[in-house]
C-alpha cells in the first residue's frame, strides 16, 4: 500500500501523503499568494519534488525546506545548491522550528503543500511556536480548513478550531481540484493562510489549562459541558461564569474557553 503511482521517475508513497502539484496555473496561483520577498526567511514543509520550492527560491534567493523522505532529499540536492535551500532532513512534527527562527533571528514565514496524513497534529505543533512566525499558508484538505475556520455553532467548529483561532486570525484563500496533483487525491484541497495574534490577544492565563479545557469540552461531542467539563466546574461555577451547563461544547466561543479556563486559574486549585 506505500505506492501511489510514478511521477518523473519518484514513486509516490503514500505514507507519506504524497501528492505532487503538477498544473502550473496552481502553482502560480499558489506562490503568488505568498508573495516571496528578497531576503524573507521561509521554511517549506514537504518540498517534494520541487515544485513550489523552485518558484520560491525564485522570489526569495533562498529558502529551508524540511523533508521526510531521502530518495526526495537526494534529488533536492541534486537540483539546488546549498546557497539556494537548506534541507532540513527528517519529520516536521520532531522539527523545531523556534531553534531555527531563535538561530536566525527572525520571525519565519511558513508554507508547504502539507501531507494530509499528518496535518492536524502538524497544525498543533505549529501553534505552539506562534510567537515565533509571521505567517503561514498551506494547502490542506478542503474539510481540515473548514474546520480550522468554523464558527461556533456549526457541525465544523471543534478543538482544533478553538486551539487554532485563538492563536492566528485564519483566512481560506481558494479551493483546488484533485486534477491539479499527480498522482490525484480523492478530495478537494484549499489553501490557507494563518496569522499569528499579538501575545496580547492570547488571555489564557496558563494556556495548558485553556488546552486542557478545550480537550475536555470536545471529547465527547454529544454531551452536555455539565459531563465534560465535570472535572472543572460545578453547578456554581457554571452560575458564576453565566454560562448555561446544558450546553454542548460546540456553542462555546473561544472567549468562553479562555473565561473558564481562567475562572479555573483564579478562582481553584485543580
Ligand atoms: N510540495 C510538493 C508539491 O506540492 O508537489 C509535495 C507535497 S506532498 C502533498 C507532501 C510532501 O511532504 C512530500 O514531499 C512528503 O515526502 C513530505 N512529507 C510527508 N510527511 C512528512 C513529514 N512528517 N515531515 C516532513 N515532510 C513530510
Amino acid at each position: 500500500m506505500s505506492d501511489a503511482g510514478g511521477v518523473d521517475g519518484h514513486v509516490a508513497r503514500r505514507r507519506f501523503g504524497q501528492n505532487f502539484l503538477s498544473d502550473p496555473n496552481t502553482i502560480a496561483r499558489i506562490v503568488s499568494a505568498i508573495r516571496p520577498q528578497a531576503d524573507e526567511i521561509m521554511v517549506e514543509i514537504g518540498p517534494g519534488l520541487g515544485a513550489l520550492t523552485a518558484p520560491l527560491i525564485g522570489g526569495l534567493g533562498h529558502l529551508h525546506v524540511v523533508e521526510i523522505d531521502r530518495d526526495l532529499i537526494a534529488r533536492l540536492h541534486e537540483r539546488f545548491d546549498a546557497a539556494q535551500l537548506t534541507v532540513h532532513e527528517g519529520d516536521a512534527l520532531k522539527f523545531d522550528f523556534a531553534a531555527l527562527a531563535g538561530a536566525l533571528g527572525a520571525n519565519l514565514r511558513v508554507v508547504g503543500n502539507l501531507p494530509y496524513n499528518i496535518s492536524t497534529p502538524l497544525l498543533f505543533h505549529l501553534a505552539g511556536v506562534a510567537d515565533h512566525l509571521r505567517d503561514m499558508i498551506f494547502m490542506l484538505q478542503k474539510e481540515v480548513v473548514a474546520r480550522m475556520a468554523a464558527a461556533p455553532g456549526t457541525a465544523e467548529y471543534g478543538r482544533l478550531s478553538v486551539m487554532l483561532q485563538y492563536r492566528f486570525r485564519i483566512g481560506r484563500l481558494f479551493d483546488v481540484p484533485p486534477g491539479a496533483f499527480r498522482p490525484a487525491p480523492k478530495v478537494t484541497s484549499s489553501i490557507v493562510r494563518l496569522l499569528p495574534l499579538p501575545p496580547e490577544a492570547r488571555r489564557a492565563k496558563d494556556e495548558a489549562v485553556f488546552g486542557r479545557v478545550v480537550a475536555a469540552a470536545f471529547g465527547q461531542r454529544r454531551k452536555t459541558l455539565r459531563n465534560t467539563l465535570r472535572a472543572f466546574l460545578d453547578e456554581d461555577d457554571f452560575a458564576a461564569l453565566m454560562l448555561d451547563p446544558g450546553l454542548r461544547g460546540e456553542r462555546l466561543a473561544v472567549a468562553d474557553y479562555v473565561a473558564i479556563a481562567n475562572y479555573c486559574c483564579g478562582s481553584r486549585q485543580r
